[in-house]
């Protein structure tokens, strides 16, 4: 007797699934992701219980015809890389494929979808992973994914989701993320049918970050920039007397992916020097631009950092562009010796 078999799809797409579907969180990263990737100007996100009951993610972007759309639910199937010469350039979120194959592969889902050039739109009904209905409509340009009852068919995985608050408070800060990282991008936040956050109508990153924080205000946050031929890294950060005892305000993006690194967020607060009291963090959005040949991102899509071709180069200007909005900060005298 032979002992060794291959595993048939449908058990190694479930077991894939535990990569991309970490939580609710991470299934509203991949379809935000998604939005924007297909230039979306406007993003609404609406989630129920904690995103277990129910997550939606419309948008206006390009939109898929019928004929992509069915192809969007197969397993590596991506209209973002042809090559793996095209990571090298890549300028989008999505290069996998493999987001909407596995979500729709342990979840009831609607994907509807209205194509550039379409006029009607698709509604395609999938039950884990298998579309079970087709449904034309009348629609504006843009998609609409929505997604009922998360792992309902891997029962034991879907009682490692955290409780309705916790998997809740995780979409919440998946969202500032996206409202601070993307700012030329509507969004709207429901969450069990309040209005949490709605973009609409603020103008600039500062408005959005005091919306994020209503415990601040405009005169504390500090405007800085510093630009070379490689990189541009620029945002605000607050005075040396706002603070939070811990590093939930330090927002640092990469390219737009929010990223999660000691080494970026020690840099930063080196750029406070001593005005910062130990275990005093600043609340901070950061924003890092570079060449993406100087970055790598081809990294497990749940991990939180990236690698750089010249990490010192982007550390010292971090530090540095902090340094400087916090000296020039007019009436606000304070001492900051070197390190
Ligand atoms: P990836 O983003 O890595 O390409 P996904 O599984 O997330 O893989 O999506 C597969 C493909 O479906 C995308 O490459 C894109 O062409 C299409 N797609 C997914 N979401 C959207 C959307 N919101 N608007 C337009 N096209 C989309
Ligand atoms: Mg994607």
């Amino acid at each position: 007797m032979i002992r060794i078999h291959e595993l048939p799809g449908e058990v190694v797409r479930k077991i894939a699934a535990g990569e991309v579907v970490t939580g609710c969180y991470s299934v509203l990263k991949e379809l935000v992701e998604n939005s924007i990737d297909a230039g979306a100007s406007f993003v609404e996100i609406e989630i129920r219980s904690g995103g277990k009951e129910y997550i939606k993610v419309r948008d206006n972007g390009t939109g898929m015809t019928l004929e992509e759309a069915r192809l969007s639910l197969k397993p590596h199937t991506t209209s973002k890389i042809a090559t793996i010469e095209d990571l090298d350039s890549l300028s989008t979120f999505g290069f996998r494929g493999e987001a909407l194959s596995t979500i729709a592969s342990v979840s009831r889902m609607l994907l509807s979808t209205v194509g550039v050039e379409d006029t009607l739109g698709v509604t395609l009904e999938v039950t884990a992973g298998e579309v079970i209905g087709e449904k034309f409509f009348n629609g504006a340009r843009g998609t609409t994914v929505e997604v009922f009852d998360l792992l309902f068919n891997t029962p034991a995985r879907r009682k490692f989701l955290k409780s309705v608050s916790i998997e809740g408070r995780m979409v919440t800060e998946m969202m500032q993320r996206f409202i601070l990282s993307f700012h030329s991008v509507d969004f709207l936040y429901i969450r069990d049918g309040q209005k949490v956050y709605d973009t609409r109508g603020l103008t600039g990153i500062e408005d959005r970050v005091l919306m994020i924080y209503p415990e601040l205000s405009r005169r504390d946050l500090l405007p800085f920039k510093e630009e070379t031929r490689e990189m541009r890294i620029e945002g605000l950060v607050t005075l040396p007397v706002r603070t939070k005892r811990n590093r939930m305000g330090e927002n640092i993006f990469v390219n737009g992916r929010y990223v999660r690194q000691f080494e970026l967020n020690y840099a930063l607060e080196r750029g406070y020097g001593e005005a910062l009291e130990k275990g005093n963090f600043p609340f901070a959005v950061v924003f890092i631009q570079i060449d993406p040949v100087e970055v790598d991102v081809n990294i497990h899509p749940q991990k939180l950092e990236v690698k750089f071709a010249s990490p010192a180069t982007i550390l010292e200007g971090l530090k540095r562009a902090v340094r400087s909005a916090i000296r020039n900060a007019g009436s606000f005298s304070i001492d900051i010796r070197p390190p």
